[in-house]
């Protein structure tokens, strides 16, 4: 089959697609073929060298993927060939690899059933985003119905995951983004306020849309820039879940005193098997029922790789962008 492995780590040439031995099931295994594939940020982090899971080479990246069940080793009761499904995550350093192929193995457990009204590309918009937004909102943010959430990057994989699981509990979601097109989807996504963080001074409206409270809850996809910020706005008692980072600020503690605010890092590497149960069945409820709709930007063919790489990290985010074997 064709897969993309890195035999070191890199740039995005070190991506290479190329020839590789068919997976095949041992007992208690499952092999899907790949219909579609998730590229995440994580992946460029991997790839790079650079982030806490540091895979023995050669490897194939990718953490998300749905298709359609191949084969099943010894013991798998759980799936038959043919069904669809999508890779949840998993616990472990085999959760973080294997999708950037044309087939993939995996333990059956990691597999849950695609709901039917979701495609593929959709299948490979689940597992870190809707997980991620998930874990971050509902568990480690403690958003609850009648609460309000700033979306600090909510034009992208997470981000419109987020304001979807909002909208569905009932949350109130103010979200950003830097682009036009971006904006329009923060607003068709159910955000009840936009802003467009390229802008000076684009924070200043939050305290007004809050009735002077500001948010209970802020996620926050790039802490390095906003964290300082997301501090003087935040509510009383308000919890800011650092999501997503990519260098140091300088903050003063003193706000989070004052404010009694929890200031909350999360990784998804970190959840357990029954944390990531207990998700994946909350999000198949609201992806069959049609709550949760995950938004696919971009698709291009698995070869062109590379391209997804450097698409993943620019500006300008709609949704997930998706590779297709
Ligand atoms: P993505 O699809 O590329 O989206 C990135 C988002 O960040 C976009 O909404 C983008 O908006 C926004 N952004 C850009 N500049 C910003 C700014 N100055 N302030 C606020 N937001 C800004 O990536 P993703 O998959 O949603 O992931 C988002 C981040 O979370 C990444 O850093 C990723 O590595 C991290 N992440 C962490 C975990 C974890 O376990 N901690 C899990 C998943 C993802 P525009 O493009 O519209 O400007």
């Amino acid at each position: 089959m064709k897969a993309v492995r890195i035999h070191e780590f890199g740039e995005a040439d070190v991506l290479q697609y190329e020839d590789v031995a068919d997976p095949v099931a041992g007992p208690g295994e499952v092999v899907i073929k790949v219909e579609a594939i998730g590229v995440n940020p994580v992946e460029t982090y991997i790839r790079s060298g650079i982030h806490m899971i540091k895979p023995a080479l050669p490897f194939i990246l990718g953490s998300d993927a749905a298709g359609t069940v191949l084969s099943v080793g010894n013991g798998v009761t759980t799936h038959k060939p043919g069904d669809r499904v999508y890779a949840a995550g998993s616990v472990g350093e085999g959760a973080w690899g294997g999708c950037y192929a044309e087939q993939m193995l995996r333990g059956a457990d990691a597999f849950l059933p695609l709901p039917d009204n979701i495609s593929f590309a959709q299948g490979a918009a689940i597992g870190i985003p809707y997980g991620t937004a998930h874990w971050a909102l509902i568990k480690r943010g403690r958003a609850v119905k009648g609460e309000t959430v700033l979306i600090h990057g909510a034009s992208g994989a997470v981000g419109t995951a987020a304001l979807q699981i909002a909208a569905a509990a009932g949350i109130t979601s103010i979200g950003t983004a830097g682009s036009q097109r971006g904006l329009d989807l923060v607003s068709e996504q159910g955000a009840s306020h936009v802003l467009d963080h390229t802008q000076d001074g684009y924070l200043d409206a939050v305290a007004d849309l809050t009735d002077g409270k500001g948010p209970d809850v802020i996620l926050e996809m790039l802490a390095n820039v906003n964290l300082a910020r997301d501090m003087d706005i935040a509510a009383k008692f308000g919890r800011i879940v650092i999501i997503g980072n990519r260098g140091p600020i300088e903050i003063n503690p003193r706000e989070a005193m004052m404010k009694e605010l929890d200031i909350i890092g999360i990784a998804l590497p970190n959840t357990s098997a029954e944390d990531i149960a207990v998700i994946h069945s909350a999000l198949y409820k609201g992806l069959a029922d049609g709550s949760l709709n995950p938004v696919i930007g971009k698709e291009l063919p698995l070869a062109e790789v590379i391209e997804a790489h450097h698409a993943v990290l620019r500006p300008g985010a709609y949704g997930k962008i998706v590779l297709i074997p």
